[in-house]
């Protein structure tokens, strides 16, 4: 399954409950889903293994199913999806399109919000795309 652009989706970590600031998040995304006849996906975000924990992405999704919330097609778990973003790097690797990047994420963070900068705040400030090899 791809994700098209005009898809909704919510991407919980199941490190631990849900707070309403995450609800808030998941009823937008889902409400602009529904409104605009696109897709609604739930994308568990579960790399971090150290800090998944046992149980909480079933609560998770019981707590956002009792709100009123559906999803599209079959829960999405990134450690379930490797093989495609070993591809996905692969294919930037082969166009030159990958870089390294120094910056702290502190850094990273602290430049997608600033104020004249990008206004999504996970959005990468490419920061080091332009670093020669010295
Ligand atoms: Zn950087």
């Amino acid at each position: 399954m791809s994700v098209r652009g005009s898809d909704g989706r919510f991407a919980p970590s199941p490190t631990g409950p849900l707070h309403l600031g995450n609800l808030r998040t998941a009823l937008l995304a889902w409400l602009f889903a529904r409104s605009a006849g696109a897709r609604f996906l739930m994308r568990v975000e579960d790399l971090d293994r150290s800090r998944v924990r046992s149980g909480v992405e079933e609560a998770q999704l019981s707590d956002l199913r009792t709100i009123g919330l559906d999803w599209d097609g079959p829960i999405l778990r990134q450690s379930e999806r490797m093989e495609l973003y070993e591809e996905a790097t692969a294919r930037l690797d082969r166009n030159e399109l990958l870089y390294p990047c120094y910056c702290t994420r502190a850094e990273i963070r602290t430049a997608a919000s600033a104020p004249h900068g990008i206004s999504a705040s996970d959005r990468y400030p490419g920061t080091c795309r332009e670093l020669s090899t010295a």
